[in-house]
């Protein structure tokens, strides 16, 4: 199997991106590039809370990896002028570690758990009241005697992320009041996000150049900044100079991205729905056993790319390669062969 967290396009964050990250994250929802409908959702929550000197709602961000949902949280706490407190899911072990954080949250603070579908069920419990009384259930005592004492928690605003809504338990999903879903970036969008980055570390681009990595980004803010990086790097080294589209392709060739952003596991996917399937539609099940890939990971990672440039659907009897991949894959496209099955 092989790992997707060591593609140079995966969305999942990888050592490298932390330091650079961190100088590259917007701060305000006006340096926030794209996701239009987002912004313009949270900016008038932020301002009636603001207006009410209360606490915002709690939030539930949804979408790939690397597009942006720790960023919106930074931007949240900032623009509500309040501290953020960072964990995530798989990070809180027990009921007690959750407890701890929340006594600490200063009054209308930000927690932000990332993964929030990975919390296990005794400390989602522990959850419920925190969010919807600002309180915690402490048991004192064991066996008969023991009884259940509630503390009052400072007002807080908890916000989730999480790669798809629908890994959440219900009775956790409905306490979220707001709800918003992160899509995966137009070309624009990223070749702003591309020039705004370069401006950042100090490194010229044009807008062509900006526009050929922000092409094969996938559409996600997190590889157009890796890819950025490699490609400054080519420059220095082969060109000492600054990035123009011929050295950004050259680059991207040298290193294996091809005009779309695809690498050898999408094409391993679109294989196998094109040949070893013929074209039918296939379960998640059979086309991760099929290509030795996690079916959590063909769904969060790969997915959503191949769904957005038409290379496949989603039917309700699976997933089928679309006529714009047989042609990147230069197979010839027989419809006839496809309907003959069906
Ligand atoms: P997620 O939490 O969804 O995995 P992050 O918030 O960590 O994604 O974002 C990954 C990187 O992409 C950040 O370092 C940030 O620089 C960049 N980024 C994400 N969204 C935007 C945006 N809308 N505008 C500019 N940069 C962005």
């Amino acid at each position: 199997m092989s790992n997707h967290e060591d593609r140079i396009i995966s969305g999942t964050k990888r050592q490298e991106d932390q330091a650079a990250e961190l100088s590259l994250r917007p701060k305000w929802l006006s340096d926030y590039i794209g996701q239009d409908k987002v912004k313009e959702q949270l900016s008038i929550f932020i301002d009636a809370a603001r207006h009410r000197r209360d606490a915002l709602d709690h939030c539930l961000l949804y979408g790939p990896p690397g597009l942006g949902k720790t960023t919106l949280a930074g931007i949240i706490a900032n623009e509500m002028g309040v501290n953020m407190r960072i964990t995530s899911g798989p990070a809180i072990e027990r009921p007690g570690d959750l407890a701890s954080i929340l006594t600490n949250l200063g009054q209308d603070d930000v927690l932000f758990i990332d993964e929030i579908h990975r919390i296990n069920r005794t400390v989602e419990e522990v959850l419920y009241p925190a969010m919807e009384d600002f309180a915690l259930d402490i048991i004192i005592g064991k066996g008969p005697t023991a009884r259940s004492v509630r503390l009052d928690l400072n007002r807080f605003t908890l916000i989730g992320a999480t790669t798809r809504a629908g890994l959440l338990t219900s009775p956790l999903r409905d306490r979220f009041g707001v709800m918003l879903n992160l899509e995966l970036y137009d070309i624009e969008s990223l070749t702003t996000i591309i020039r705004r980055s370069a401006q950042i570390f100090g490194v010229g681009i044009d807008s062509e150049g900006a526009k050929e990595i922000a092409k094969r980004s996938r559409g996600t803010p997190r590889i157009a900044n890796r890819l950025l990086k490699r490609v400054r790097d080519y420059a220095q080294v082969m060109h000492g100079t600054d990035i123009d589209v011929n050295i950004a392709k050259s680059a991207l060739k040298l290193f294996e991205i091809d005009h779309l952003g695809l690498d050898q596991v999408d094409r391993k996917i679109l294989l196998a729905l094109i040949e070893s399937f013929r074209g039918q539609p296939v379960g998640l099940d059979t086309l991760a056993a099929a290509t030795g890939e996690e079916k959590g990971t063909l769904e969060d990672v790969y997915e959503p790319y191949l769904l957005q440039i038409g290379f496949i659907s989603r039917t309700p009897r699976g997933r089928q390669a679309m006529p714009n991949a047989y042609e990147h894959m230069g197979i010839p496209y027989e419809q006839n062969e496809q309907e003959r099955f069906i």
